[in-house]
């Protein structure tokens, strides 16, 4: 399939052009393992123009004095052509990740025009208060009040598993508090970064404002990482690498967002509903064929029915059509390179010396010939939750299950990981519901459904998943600085 998508160019200051070093790489499809199109890897000087363009355009006239409600009609433009245009990026994702397109296009590319259109709604709500000063010089009152003002620009790293959605997460919020950005996007997934400029600019966003550079994550990284121009980190990815820029923004006292890992517990109870508890709990590990931060990769099953969800989840798991991400039936594509593919396989065989249980998968399969980096849903039980499997992040399709007993003792598995990015509890019981979500160490908790996101509720991990929230109008604290103004009215 022909993907006239990119020319090997970045997009710096409204305009496409060759990186200054020429050197180009190929990015492929992971189901097919075939060449796709060649990518531009921007040198540092390709970096600080971006960065320069980014700057330039945050103090130019056009941008900086435009009004809130001109922003918001700049992103609703964004927003209808992303519905245009849904149908193109949803395939782009798919063959640039392994992403079946079904849900690419039902899911992904909708919940990326919501972005659009909710933060179109924010961006002339954007305002303080007035306060009541706690002590006076003289008998009339000072004016106090804030103001939420911009921060200039923005740096966005985002990750290879929802190329598209995670950068709009910061995209969106980030244009309606009137910043600008240089985006950088995963290496191994640039396809929709490269059509989402095509857009922006189509949309009419002035010069400057949106810059796309593509190429090796380090080297970028760190280039605007150390840029005193680059005000802000906005970083999703691994927490290895998340740590890091943490640490060096902190030399130039950088702010920094960061939406890293997960292994998320999931817990069904045995007063839960289980037909509905196997659906959510194979949905919770092999959506996304288990590349997903909030992925339920650790299922804390009661013992009464511990037995019963591992043969019905066996069961469903045959349900999963395996194949090529393009045809609409597939449910399960591959993972995004072969790396991710040796990472689950190292894990698995790990797991099984340590005494876990296989009940299916744990090897790779071959839908469409012998390419393709495709790797079996896999069930690993009677885990024990100390082992590397259940505390590392491996990011596939491997599920570890867990028995318990009581409660307080899957509350306590729960919490037992330095990650706290999401949860989910299945019961019946809606005292329990409550009782055990207000004990569970995680940034979002899901009740009888798992991987439900909305524009409207923040996202954002606890412990090592993160610092700072996206999504809902909490984002704004992310984008947006607080100026606090006091005036003596008195005159004299
Ligand atoms: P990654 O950390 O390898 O890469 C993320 C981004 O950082 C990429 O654009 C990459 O090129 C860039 N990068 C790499 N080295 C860098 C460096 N030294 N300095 C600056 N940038 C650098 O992550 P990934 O493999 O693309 O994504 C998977 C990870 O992302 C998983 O850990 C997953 O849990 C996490 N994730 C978190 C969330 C969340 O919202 N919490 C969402 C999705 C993914």
């Amino acid at each position: 399939m022909a993907i006239n998508i990119s020319n090997g160019q970045l997009f710096i200051n409204g305009e496409w052009r060759e990186g200054s070093s020429n050197v180009v790489k190929p990015t492929y499809n992971p189901a097919n393992e075939t060449f796709i199109t060649d990518i531009a890897q921007a040198s540092e000087a390709d970096i600080d123009a971006a960065i320069d363009a980014a700057d330039n355009a945050f103090k130019s006239p056009e941008w900086a004095e435009m009004s809130p409600l001109e922003r918001s009609r700049l992103l609703i433009k964004v927003a209808q052509l992303v519905e245009r245009d849904a149908d193109e990026l949803a395939t782009l994702e798919s063959i640039d990740m392994g992403k079946p397109k079904v849900f690419s296009l039902n899911i992904d590319t909708k919940l990326l025009a919501d972005l659009f259109y909710y933060y179109a709604g924010v961006a002339a709500q954007i305002d303080g208060v007035t306060r009541k000063v706690t002590r006076t010089q003289s008998c009339v009152e000072p004016l106090a009040y804030t103001q939420r003002v911009p921060l200039g620009v923005i740096a966005a790293i985002t990750p290879f598993n929802f190329p598209m959605l995670l950068s709009a997460t910061k995209f969106a919020p980030a244009l309606a508090a009137g910043n600008t950005i240089v985006h950088k996007p995963a290496s191994a997934t640039p396809l929709t970064a490269i059509k989402m400029a095509k857009i922006f600019d189509e949309a009419g966003l002035p010069k400057g404002v949106f810059n796309l550079v593509t190429g090796s994550g380090a080297l970028i990284g760190n280039r605007l990482v150390d840029s005193p121009k680059v005000k802000k980190i906005a970083f999703t990815g691994s927490t290895e690498v998340g740590k890091s820029i943490a640490k060096r923004a902190i030399d130039s006292v950088k702010k920094v967002t960061l939406e890293l890992g997960g292994k998320s517990a999931h817990i069904i109870f045995d007063d839960a509903n289980l037909d509905k508890a196997i659906t959510h709990a194979l949905f919770g590990i092999y959506y996304n064929k288990g590349e997903i931060c909030t992925a339920g990769s650790r299922l804390l099953v009661q013992r009464p029915v511990y037995e019963e969800v591992l043969e019905r989840l066996h069961q469903a798991t045959k349900s999963l059509i395996i194949g090529d991400p393009l045809d609409l039936n597939t449910t399960f594509g591959p993972q995004v390179d072969r790396n991710q593919v040796d990472t689950c396989h190292r894990y698995v065989e790990q797991a099984l010396q340590d005494g876990a249980r296989l009940i299916t998968g744990g090897h790779r399969v071959f839908p469409l010939g012998d390419k393709g980096h495709f790797y079996a849903p896999t069930i690993l039980a009677d885990v024990d939750n100390s082992s590397p499997v259940a505390q590392e992040e491996i990011f596939g399709p491997v599920l570890c299950v867990i028995p318990f007993d009581t409660e307080d003792e899957a509350v306590k598995l729960a919490n037992e990981s330095k990650f706290g990015l999401a949860a989910g509890i299945q019961t019946e019981n809606i005292s329990r519901a409550h009782r055990v979500s207000s004990r569970l160490q995680a940034g979002l908790v899901w009740v009888n459904t798992y991987n439900q996101f909305d524009v409207a509720l923040p996202f954002g991990g606890f412990k090592e998943s993160g610092i700072g929230r996206e999504l809902g109008t909490e984002v704004l604290d992310a984008y947006t600085q607080i100026k606090s103004v006091y005036i003596d009215i008195e005159g004299k």
